[in-house]
């Protein structure tokens, strides 16, 4: 069975993170020259990898303000029998906001 896992914006801070240590650890092994050109293109994936988080982040919200709340109460006022969905109680008849 598959989980929806939104990652939090501190996990993708990480992610981040990690990516960078990875790329100046490869950074490290090149030639000047191999180094500034990959830095260049680095630079521009990463700008790119922020503009998309932001948009997943903005999308993360969206779906999470669409998902409609659950309303009414969980059990009937009148007499505390579980509400059950409906629109009245089914013990009592009780009205259920
Ligand atoms: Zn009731």
């Amino acid at each position: 069975m598959e989980t929806m896992k939104t990652p939090t914006p501190e996990e993708l801070q990480q992610l981040l993170e990690k990516a960078q240590r990875d790329l100046q650890a490869a950074l490290d092994k090149m030639t000047p020259e191999e180094r500034a050109q990959a830095e260049a293109r680095a630079q521009k994936a990463i700008e790119e990898d922020r503009a998309s988080m932001q948009k997943m982040l903005d999308e993360g919200a969206k779906v999470a303000a669409s998902i409609p709340q659950r309303s009414g109460p969980k059990f009937c006022p009148n007499c505390g029998a579980p509400a059950g969905g409906g629109k009245f109680c089914t013990n009592c008849g009780n009205p259920l906001r």
